[in-house]
């Protein structure tokens, strides 16, 4: 069992919240594992899985790549091809069926880039149910992409418009509302972070990406030797290495986002990194990066799903026991990643994903030629077009952008709908 202990992971986890909060997530808590033992309900979860998120997602070795660098073969977890580009989905789509069983008629979610929010959508138009996402109104300016496949599906998109107007305002005031509002409504957590039951629940719907390894491991009878997994909040890591947690190998390695320096506020290390410290913040505690006054810390990451404070408390007891060894790459090594896996592989990752697959380049070298590594691609890198683009073309990018905005305004097309 890799469960947590009442909640916590050693000293980190927990559940510190109000007295009302905590009457909810008790009621979450129990319902969870009543459901999660179900056979309807996980005979509907395994028929979502397979036809709408399109489960089992390959297993495919990079053979051009692995050759060129010479060392290890090097596998990868293609979690990109999930039903809209991430893994975020398992998820996503595992509390909104928990929710409908547990009869609410309503979602809230907070989401950050949007890529939570967008996953969220899609659950509750598949699952009919209501759906409200709370995003930072600086975001909401920033991810109009992702906001309008959000108002496709059906789903409502509040702009929070208090304090830095981010990820962290968005969380906060989901909260607030889902205390207001609670008895139909869920609130959809979408990293392994919060406070108990979401590590727990959030873990166990994304451990499929693992299971499902673990068969395509015996399969394809692989010697391997590492898993690497890209770190944000946690989610897509913790889930590709469950099933091995308890055993002595694979080598299991985390990869955070390492900004463009250690300098504080120029990236998103949590593990050793002497700005990040135990705390305890949004309902739980682990490392998080603080300010000298000991403030919550802005972090910097090219991809937003990393740039985040604090990282899940079982990641954090995980790094701390040894079990998970933690690095960090660098914005520029993110960005070279995504090239040599595109242009050798055919393969374009999320930036996120693309900080595994940068450390999975580096590791291979340690390693012979019959040994295997398998990076998870959480997320395929449609999505980052908006930043890859200005970064690859930024000439083409340019006028691209003002061409689209003439088109805009000359209103072409838009009057035939
Ligand atoms: C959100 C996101 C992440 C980071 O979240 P985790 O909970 O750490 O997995 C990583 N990759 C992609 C593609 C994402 O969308």
């Amino acid at each position: 069992m890799t469960n947590s202990n009442n909640g916590f992971f050693g000293k980190f986890g927990g559940r510190f919240v109000p007295e009302e909060l905590e009457k909810i997530l008790i009621e979450l808590e129990s319902a969870f594992s009543h459901y999660i033992k179900d056979k309807d309900f996980l005979n509907e979860l395994e028929e979502l899985r397979n036809d709408y998120i399109g489960r089992p997602t390959p297993l495919m070795y990079a053979k051009n790549l692995s050759e060129k660098i010479g060392g290890a073969k090097i596998y990868v977890k293609l979690e990109g091809l999930a039903h809209t580009g991430a893994h975020k989905i398992n998820n996503a789509i595992g509390q909104a069926l928990l929710a409908k069983r547990m009869g609410k008629k309503k979602v809230i979610a907070e989401t950050g880039a949007g890529q939570h929010g967008l996953a969220t959508a899609a659950a509750c138009a598949k699952l009919g149910l209501e759906c409200s996402i709370y995003m930072g109104e600086i975001d909401v300016k920033r991810q109009q992409p992702n906001v309008a496949s959000m108002e496709l599906y059906g789903a409502k998109v509040v702009a929070v418009k208090r304090g830095g107007r981010g990820l962290k305002d968005a969380v906060d005031m989901a909260l607030e509302d889902w205390v207001k509002d609670l008895s139909d409504t869920h609130y959809l957590l979408g990293s392994a972070v919060g406070p108990s039951p979401y590590p727990d629940i959030v873990r166990t719907f994304q451990s499929v990406i693992g299971r499902e390894l673990e068969k395509q491991i015996e399969e394809k009878k692989l010697n391997v030797k590492a898993l690497i997994a890209c770190v944000g909040g946690g989610s897509n890591a913790i889930g590709f290495f469950e099933p091995f947690i308890e055993k002595q190998s694979p080598k299991l390695i985390a990869v955070e986002g390492g900004g463009i320096s250690m300098k504080l506020g120029e990236n998103a290390v949590r593990m050793k990194n002497p700005h990040a410290k135990d705390f305890t913040a949004q309902g739980y505690k682990s490392k998080f990066i603080l300010k000298e006054n000991d403030e919550i810390a802005e972090t910097m990451s090219i991809s937003a799903g990393l740039d985040y404070p604090g990282v899940g408390p079982q990641l954090a007891y995980l790094g701390e026991s040894g079990r998970i060894e933690f690095t960090y790459a660098t914005d520029k090594e993110t960005v070279n990643a995504v090239k040599e896996f595109a242009k050798n592989e055919g393969v374009i990752f999320a930036l996120e994903s693309a900080h595994a697959g940068a450390k999975a380049m580096e590791y291979a070298k340690n390693y012979n030629k019959d040994d295997v590594i398998i990076v998870n691609m959480s997320g395929r890198g449609d999505k980052d077009i908006f930043i890859t683009s200005p970064i690859f073309r930024p000439n083409e990018w340019k006028n691209f952008l003002k061409s689209e905005l003439e088109r805009l305004e000359k209103n072409v097309d838009i009057h035939k709908f």
